[in-house]
């Protein structure tokens, strides 16, 4: 038998973080991660390739966040650069800047512009956003054409490809992450802190874990060893919540990824990330070197990402539970199911959490009177 005072299953950023508190909490308790990747951190790792660039091996990844909290945890263990995410798609011959703002309604309709620009400032306030599927249900007929422009070009095909359904099909919540804005402003992003950890996420999530009493388990399945694991005080589990409880009540849907990395010899876009609404079968292309400005770089790396949906029997992991009110009811009743077991992070919340949400979320469970 092994035992342990903790149990943490994965070590991507939710299980790290745990560990990094309990560990601060009582240096003489022991803990244990146990992961099944040949790797620490999860989707968010990454690794230095033969040409010095710094690759996401599971997509691109930004962080960025209005947490104070959140922002000044992690910067104890990693120093930053700025960077600011700015996305471009394909629709028809332009590459416009995503999220659609002002300059995309420039670039897509030169002629009639600056009514659409007049209006839209009028309805929505400059500076504002607004939700496409809140956009597509306007009166004024240019407006109205406007918004099933973008609705058709932007947002259709995407979402049809990553998530196998069309937007109306899923909760408001996944196509509200990317408003139209109206602005100029053609970050991604527009939270207080946005940055990326100065020699990747690998390494900050490596000092987290530099811990005496924090062992890692790395390439085993929790559920190969778990009879042979014991933990006196508390488990917590950042797998799938349904294939934790053998989906005694039936199987969560998710999305999965395939990755297509290709080396270059030379840049091919200007930005970190373009998508491709309405081409071929991926979704985005992401093009590492553009993370970090300050190197100079002698080749360039290239990642395609084809989503599908995810087979419980498969060996691609899960990446994105799938947000749907029917999903949702299906994880409320394995959550609701009464034990001591804390489940955590993106898989096992269920939610279409980004970085700092899943950070955020751990570190509360270590608030006073936390109920997670
Ligand atoms: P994970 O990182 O998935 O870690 C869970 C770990 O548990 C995994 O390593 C898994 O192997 C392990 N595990 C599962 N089951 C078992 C088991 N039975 N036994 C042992 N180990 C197990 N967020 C942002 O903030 N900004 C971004 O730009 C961004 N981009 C993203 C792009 C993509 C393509 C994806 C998929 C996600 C992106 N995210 C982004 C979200 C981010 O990856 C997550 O919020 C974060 O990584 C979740 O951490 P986690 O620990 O919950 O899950
Ligand atoms: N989306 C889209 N077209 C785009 C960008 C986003 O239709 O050009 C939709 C799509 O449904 C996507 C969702 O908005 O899944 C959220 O986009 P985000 O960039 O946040 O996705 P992630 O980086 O989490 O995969």
């Amino acid at each position: 038998m092994m035992k342990y005072n903790y149990v943490i299953v994965g070590a991507g950023l939710a299980g790290v973080v745990i560990a990094n508190k309990l560990a601060n909490h009582n240096e003489n308790k022991s803990i244990l991660i146990v992961e099944k990747r040949n790797h620490i951190a999860g989707n968010c790792y990454d690794f230095v390739d033969e040409n010095g660039i710094i690759i996401h091996k599971y997509g691109p990844h930004c962080f960025h966040t209005n947490k104070e909290k959140v922002w000044k945890y992690l910067s104890q263990f990693t120093e930053w650069l700025p960077y600011e995410h700015r996305v471009l798609a394909k629709i028809q011959n332009n590459f416009v800047p995503i999220p659609f703002n002002l300059t995309s309604v420039r670039q897509c309709f030169p002629l009639i512009a600056d009514d659409l620009v007049n209006k839209l400032i009028a309805k929505c306030g400059n500076n504002n956003k607004i939700a496409i599927l809140e956009l597509i249900n306007e009166n004024d007929k240019q407006l109205k054409e406007l918004a099933d422009f973008i609705y058709e070009n932007v947002f259709l095909g995407y979402t049809i490809k990553q998530w196998g359904m069309a937007p109306l099909e899923l909760d408001k919540s996944v196509t509200s992450r990317i408003p139209v804005f109206i602005s100029e402003d053609d970050r991604y992003f527009q939270d207080k802190y946005q940055a990326i950890p100065k020699y990747g996420y690998t390494k900050m999530i490596e000092k987290m874990l530099d811990k005496n009493n924090i062992e890692v388990l790395l390439d085993t399945d929790f559920f190969d060893i778990k009879d042979k694991l014991q933990y006196t005080d508390k488990l917590y589990f950042s797998g799938m919540i349904d294939e934790f409880y053998d989906y005694c009540y039936g199987q969560l849907p998710y999305r999965s990824l395939r990755f297509d990395f290709e080396t270059l010899d030379k840049p091919c876009q200007s930005v970190v990330q373009v998508n491709y609404p309405n081409d071929y079968d991926y979704t985005r292309i992401t093009e590492f070197i553009h993370f970090y400005k300050n190197k100079n770089y002698t080749k360039s790396v290239i990642a395609k990402e084809y989503p599908f949906q995810y087979d419980h029997s498969s060996k691609e992991p899960p990446y994105y539970p799938i947000p749907q009110k029917k999903n949702a009811e299906l994880y409320k009743k394995y959550k609701s199911i009464n034990n001591d077991i804390v489940f955590v992070g993106r898989l096992g919340r269920y939610s279409y959490y980004n970085m700092d949400q899943v950070v955020a979320e751990c570190l509360s469970l270590f608030d006073t009177n936390s109920t997670i």
